[in-house]
């Protein structure tokens, strides 16, 4: 059996954070609203009517070239895809063919030890999504096709990279990646399940050290980064199968299938000129005046690999801190509106990425919408790092800020959490408990260290475990060496 080398180039198309269309008024909120509630003559394709571009659309579309480090052209032209499908109501889709408005980008993709590497973006344009046809109502199959247009005409950046991808775990980093700064950059909000986020995968395989390209199948209906892995994984088998027998690999289109687990060839691959594109006589060509491109240059916020360098060189934080807070803007924002010391930063990313994400997580809700502020979390942090509170206490005290959003202070003081940490009296407790113990403490003055935990134990208890433990330990040595 040969070796192969996986080729993958990805296209993923993200729609734009635009509240209308991308040539008519109409909103975007239509996922999940009554089928065909958000629409009108323009993005139904009725005759007579006459796209005008969203501008909103267009800078949130340049704004993810800037991101991506793509060239912008001065001038883009937009084209008609012609093709026959219910769901398309025009029989055509305003997208972009020979002059796209950006190429040549590129971002970093990092492996599990951290190694980087350049996955090439080849061209960014702007087109419009098509409706969605309903097989099916409910539980009821239907023995026709229902249409909902509520999507028809939503703003779309389609984002192929070239083919630099060799493994289905770089396909999923890049994807990571890819998301990451779209969603810092506020041009999408790249919620799969809301289909704002969608990739087609093209995949091919080579002899091991070869450089010639083989046939390539594109898989569709990938809709979770999971998926794309798994589809890739399936597609490198069955296409090493193919050219292990002497079989040629055909070019064509294949669906992804969760449940079955394989993919399966939907039709032949339909070449560019089946589309007969030609430029939209209804749009005129979109010129980028150079200003408005500087200002939508300027308007792209950190991106995550700026503000993990960020966080590593301001806050001293390991890269796998880092990683967790900008895996997600808002989690870093909070994090930042914190400002905590460099001293008790790494305190702080704990308590973040554990305590605050797993509360997140169950019950399920954003961050911006917690009563908690990032000050209050960055003073809780404070009362665990001087002794004031126990590790224990924080996490009791956090839960009571979640529920009232009052403030750590005076949540110590309420619920009584306060350490004790005068010596005197972790002294006199000390002492108590060696009376009480003298097995232990005879263990501990002939040096058996590890008789140390029965003494703690029955300091916390006499003191209703306030007492500070750093402070009981280091008293307890002194003791018994007295
Ligand atoms: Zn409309």
């Amino acid at each position: 059996m040969a070796s192969y080398e996986m080729v993958v180039g990805l296209e993923v198309h993200a729609q734009l954070a635009t509240e209308s269309k991308l040539f008519c008024s109409c909103p975007t909120d239509g996922f999940g609203a009554t089928p065909n509630s958000r629409i009108c003559p323009v993005c139904t394709g009725q005759p007579g009517v006459l796209p005008v571009l969203n501008r909103r659309a267009a800078e949130l579309a340049f704004r993810a070239a800037a991101a991506l480090g793509c060239r912008i052209a001065p001038v883009s032209i937009f084209a008609r895809k012609n093709y026959f499908y219910p769901d398309l109501p025009k029989a055509y889709q305003i997208s972009q063919y020979e002059l796209p408005f950006s190429e040549h980008g590129g971002l970093e993709i990092r492996d599990k030890e951290g190694h980087t590497q350049r996955v090439r973006i080849h061209r960014i344009h702007m087109e419009e999504d098509a409706g969605k046809l309903l097989h099916a109502v409910g539980a009821e199959k239907l023995d026709y096709s229902l249409v909902d247009f509520n999507r028809a005409g939503t703003p779309l950046v389609e984002i192929v990279s070239e083919p630099d991808i060799r493994s289905s775990d770089e396909a999923y980093a890049y994807l990571t990646a890819l998301k990451e700064i779209l969603q810092y950059a506020g041009v999408s909000g790249c919620n799969m399940e809301k289909g704002e986020m969608r990739c087609d995968a093209n995949v091919s395989l080579r002899p091991a050290g070869t450089e010639k390209f083989g046939t390539r199948a594109e898989i569709k209906n990938l809709n979770s980064f999971h998926n794309v892995k798994l589809a890739l994984d399936y597609e490198f088998a069955r296409q090493a199968e193919i050219l292990d027998s002497g079989g040629r690999v055909v070019q064509e289109t294949r669906l992804w299938d969760a449940e079955r687990g394989a993919t399966a060839s939907m039709r032949s691959k339909e070449e560019a000129h089946d589309y007969r594109y030609f430029p939209d006589p209804d749009l005129l060509p979109l010129h980028a005046d150079a200003a408005w491109v500087e200002r939508v240059k300027a308007s792209v916020p950190e991106l995550p690999a700026q503000r993990r360098a960020r966080l590593a060189a301001e806050f001293g934080l390991s890269d796998y801190d880092a990683e967790v807070l900008t895996a997600e803007r808002a989690l870093g924002d909070f994090f930042l509106e914190a400002n905590p010391e460099r001293g008790s930063a790494k305190t702080l990313a704990n308590f973040i990425t554990t305590e605050l994400q797993g509360k997140l997580n169950s019950e399920n809700i954003p961050i911006e919408e917690i009563p908690i502020k990032p000050l209050q979390l960055c003073s809780l942090v404070g009362l665990t790092n001087t002794g004031i509170i126990s590790s224990k206490g924080a996490k009791e005290i956090f839960s009571e800020m979640w529920k009232t959003g009052k403030d750590p202070k005076e949540l110590v003081q309420e619920l009584g959490l306060a350490q004790v940490s005068d010596e005197g009296q972790i002294k006199a407790w000390i002492q108590e408990a060696l009376a009480a113990n003298p097995k232990a403490a005879e263990d501990l003055r002939g040096g058996k260290e590890r008789a140390a935990g029965s003494i703690v134990g029955a300091v916390m208890k006499l003191s209703k475990g306030k007492a500070n433990p750093a402070l009981v330990n280091r008293l307890i040595k002194e003791a018994v060496k007295a």
